[in-house]
C-alpha cells in the first residue's frame, strides 16, 4: 500500500495526499521541506514512495508538525534550530563572540563561588555568569591555573573575578577562601560545586585509594564547600547551590564505578540539603552533563574516540554537548528563572544516557589499549 504525507496537515493519506500548500507532489523536492525531511528521517532515496511499513503514522506525525508560539506550524528543518549548539571554543579560553539569550543583567550585583572554575565546564560557567552581571570567585588547588583563568575572564567580560586556592577535601582551606571572598565582595549568592576528578578504570583494577580519592573530591568536597557556605553566609541570607554531577550511575556506566558512585551520592545530597535548607531560602539542585567537548572529562573518558567511531549517532540529539550549553543550564538553575526549583537534577545530555552504548568489553578494550591516555 502506498501512503503519502503532507507536511502542513501532518497526516498520512491513502491513496494520494492533497498537495502541500507549496504545490509540490510527493516525489518532488517540496519547497516546504516536509517531504525532504520525511525521506531523510526514513533513509529513503529521492523518488521512492513512503510505504506504510516504514512510516508508522505515529512516527511521521510526531516528527513533521511542530507548533510554534502564536499558532501555525514550522518545518522540522526550522525546528532543528532549537537543538543547535551555541558557539563555543575548545580549551580554557573565553568565547570570541556572545549573543545574550537571557537578560544580560539577570545576575547583576550577585557573587558566585565556583569550585573548579579555572578550567573546562567551570571556566565557562564563570564566563557566562560574568557576562550576565555576576562577580565570581574561582577556586581550585592550582593558584596559577585560577589566576590565569581570572585574567582571561576579566578581560572578556569586564567583571571582577577573584582567584583563590582551595582543596575541597580540606575544610580549613575552604573556610579561608570563603572568608577572603566575603571580605572582598561582602556577599556570596551562588555556589557551584564543579570540582571533581575522573578517569576510566574497571572496578577490579581500581585501587582502594583511587576509589576513595574520587569520593573525597567529588562527594565529600561538595559537602564540605556547601556546609562552609551555608554556615558563613547562606543560613542568614539565602542562596543557590548548583552541584555538577553526571548520569554515569543511571545505567551503571562501565569503568566508572568510582565517579558514578560519587555523583549519585551528590544527587542524594542535593535532595537532603534542599529539604533541610529550603526554610533558609536556599535552593539546592544538581546539573548532570552528558559528554561535553573541549573539556578534560571529554579527553580522559574517550570523547574523541566516541566521536571517531560515530557513537554520538546513537544519542537522540546525535552530537556531544558544549560548555556553553552547560553554562546556560547552570545559569537557569542559579537565576530567579528557577525560583521554585529545588531538590532536583537537571540532565543536560542531549538524551545521551537513554540510548548511548554501555559495553563493558568494548570499553575494556579501549582502556587496555591505553587509548584513554591518548584522547
Ligand atoms: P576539569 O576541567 O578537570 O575540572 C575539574 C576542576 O576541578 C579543575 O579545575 C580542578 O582544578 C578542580 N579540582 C580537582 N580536584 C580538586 C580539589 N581537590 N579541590 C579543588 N578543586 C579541585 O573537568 P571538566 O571535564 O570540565 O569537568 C567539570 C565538572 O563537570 C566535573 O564535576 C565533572 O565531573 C563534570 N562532568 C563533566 C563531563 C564532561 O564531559 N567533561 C561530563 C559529566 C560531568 P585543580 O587541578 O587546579 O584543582
Amino acid at each position: 500500500m502506498r501512503l503519502a504525507l503532507c507536511g502542513h496537515t501532518g497526516a498520512l493519506r491513502d491513496p494520494a495526499p492533497a498537495p502541500c500548500r507549496c504545490q509540490a507532489t510527493p516525489d518532488d523536492a517540496c519547497a516546504c521541506g516536509a517531504w525532504r525531511v520525511l525521506r531523510r528521517r526514513l533513509h529513503l532515496p529521492a523518488g521512492r514512495a513512503v510505504s506504510s511499513r516504514r512510516a508508522s503514522p505515529q512516527r511521521v506525525r510526531v516528527r513533521v508538525r511542530v507548533p510554534v508560539p502564536g499558532g501555525g506550524l514550522r518545518t522540522m528543518a526550522e525546528a532543528a534550530a532549537g537543538s543547535r549548539p551555541p558557539p563555543d571554543v575548545d580549551g580554557d579560553e573565553c568565547l570570541r563572540e556572545y549573543g545574550h539569550l537571557f537578560s544580560p543583567d539577570i545576575l547583576a550585583g550577585q557573587v558566585a563561588f565556583i569550585t573548579g572554575g579555572g578550567s573546562g565546564i567551570g571556566f565557562r560557567i564563570a564566563e557566562i555568569f560574568m557576562r550576565h552581571g555576576c562577580r565570581t570567585v574561582i577556586a581550585s588547588r592550582s593558584l596559577q591555573r585560577v589566576v590565569e583563568a581570572s585574567k582571561k575572564l576579566v578581560a572578556a567580560t569586564g567583571q571582577q573575578c577573584l582567584p583563590l586556592s582551595i582543596d575541597v577535601r580540606q575544610p580549613q582551606t575552604i573556610v579561608a577562601a570563603v572568608d577572603e571572598a566575603l571580605k572582598e565582595f561582602k556577599r556570596i549568592d551562588i555556589l557551584v560545586n564543579g570540582a571533581a576528578g575522573n578517569f576510566l578504570c574497571p572496578a577490579s583494577a581500581l585501587s582502594f585509594n583511587a576509589f576513595k580519592t574520587v569520593i573525597d573530591i567529588d562527594t565529600i568536597g561538595t559537602f564540605n564547600t556547601s556546609k562552609v557556605l551555608f554556615e558563613k553566609y547562606f543560613r542568614d541570607h539565602g542562596g543557590v547551590i548548583v552541584n555538577i554531577t553526571a548520569t554515569l550511575s543511571y545505567r551503571g556506566q562501565a569503568l566508572q564505578v568510582h565517579a558514578g558512585t560519587a555523583k549519585a551520592a551528590i544527587d542524594a545530597m542535593t535532595r537532603h540539603l534542599a529539604v533541610e535548607w529550603g526554610p533558609n531560602n536556599v535552593r539546592v539542585n544538581s546539573l548532570a552533563p552528558g559528554p561535553i567537548t573541549g573539556t578534560e572529562g571529554y579527553r580522559r573518558l574517550g570523547g574523541k574516540f566516541a566521536e571517531e567511531a560515530s557513537h554520538f549517532d546513537m544519542i537522540p540529539l546525535q552530537r556531544a554537548g558544549n560548555k556553553t550549553e552547560i553554562a546556560h543550564s547552570t545559569l537557569y538553575l542559579a537565576s530567579p528563572l528557577s525560583s521554585y526549583v529545588t531538590g532536583t537534577t537537571l540532565v543536560v545530555d542531549g538524551g545521551s544516557w537513554l540510548t548511548s552504548a554501555n559495553s563493558f568489553p568494548a570499553l575494556l578494550d579501549f582502556w587496555a589499549a591505553g587509548a584513554s591516555k591518548n584522547h
